[in-house]
């Protein structure tokens, strides 16, 4: 299906059945698409779902009901031959790689295991070449072969996982909060090597962020959610020049400017109260405890991502109604 989207999501829900909280409504409606070589960043508070999609496009885990669909394929319908393929053309790229690096193991080896296994190179000569090329790849010298994981920075260790993610030579790479770890001084660098291997290797991403500045210079679209649904969908200069929805606009305030003049003179309007449990969702509009332009429709109906297909997409009663207004007032 060549002209099929890399990633969609169709009306994904994942509730997680748990003893102490009840049923937590993680995603609650999820329809998104990745066009193959592009970049969607998926931006929301902590607990807002984020990881949970990750691990649904990753194969990890497998939806409450809807469809997740990687270049044409609906994931629930693989055989376990399909899946073990289709493990290989998605990769995840972990906040914290330290987690997923055994200590003992040195990078070479490390590197050098994933390839053995996935059959990419046997034979000492061919495994060592192999691990050389993906530290070229992503900006490693050679001798990072021989240490271990504790005697590199946070950023080589980043660099590490991303090599890892792309030894197996993915379509696609999920990458869940890659640089919030990071020192503010290695972000750039890490996120404009994630720019030029997608330039390079014609990667589709999806790239986390709890943070919205974040993703500016890598995404090509911007899914905000909050509480398990995407609140409003466009690209950086859509959501940062004029975003619409009042979540949006909360957490554009909290993007610093560049300019310290005009960031001492800035007012910054965080978002008021805290995220409620995702057990227990807001009925109507989930955000509207928390919405300045909150009315009586917020409370009682849900509001729909609209239009339901298209480059820009909102989910808020007020705004759609005030834009509508304007449209309409709009001469011809
Ligand atoms: P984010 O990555 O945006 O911080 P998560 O996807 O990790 O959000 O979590 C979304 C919600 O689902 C949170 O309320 C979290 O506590 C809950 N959650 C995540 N995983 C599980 C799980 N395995 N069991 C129960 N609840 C979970
Ligand atoms: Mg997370």
């Amino acid at each position: 299906m060549p002209d099929s989207p890399m990633v969609e999501m169709v009306d994904v829900v994942k509730h997680y059945p748990t003893a102490g909280r009840g049923l937590v409504h993680a995603l609650d409606g999820i329809t998104l698409s990745v066009e193959a070589g592009s970049v969607l960043g998926l931006v929301g508070e902590s607990g807002c779902g984020k990881s949970t999609a990750a691990r649904l496009l990753t194969l990890l885990e497998q939806p409450t009901s809807g469809m997740v669909r990687i270049a044409g394929q609906d994931l629930a319908a693989l055989d376990r031959k399909g899946a073990r393929a289709f493990r290989r053309s998605v990769q995840m790229v972990f906040q914290d790689p330290y987690a997923s690096l055994d200590p003992r193991q040195r990078i070479g080896d490390a590197l050098g295991e994933v390839l053995t296994v996935h059959g990419l190179a046997s034979g000492r000569t061919a495994v060592r070449s192999a691990v050389t090329d993906l530290l070229d790849t992503v900006g490693l010298v050679h001798s990072t072969a021989d240490r271990y994981p504790h005697q590199l920075s946070g950023g080589q260790r980043q660099r590490v996982g991303i090599a890892r993610a792309l030894s197996v030579k993915p379509e696609v790479v999920v990458l869940d909060e890659p640089v919030s770890a990071l020192d503010v001084s290695v972000r750039a660098e890490i996120i404009n090597l994630l720019a030029r291997l997608r330039t390079e290797l014609g990667l589709t991403y999806v790239f986390i962020s709890h943070d919205l500045g974040m993703v500016r210079h890598l995404a090509d679209r911007i899914a905000v959610m909050y509480l398990g649904q995407i609140v409003e969908y466009g690209s950086w200069a859509e959501l940062s020049d004029h975003p619409q929805h009042p979540y949006t606009q909360a957490l554009q305030a909290a993007v610093p400017v560049a300019d310290p003049v005009v960031e001492a003179r800035r007012k910054v309007t965080a978002v008021r109260g805290e995220i409620p449990d995702a057990a227990r969702p807001p009925a109507g509009c989930r955000f509207h405890p928390r919405c300045p332009l909150v009315e009586d429709v917020c409370r009682e109906a849900v509001p729909p991502l609209l239009p339901p297909s298209g480059a820009y997409r909102l989910a808020c009663h007020v705004r759609q109604r005030e834009l509508a207004g304007t449209a309409v007032q709009q001469p011809s």
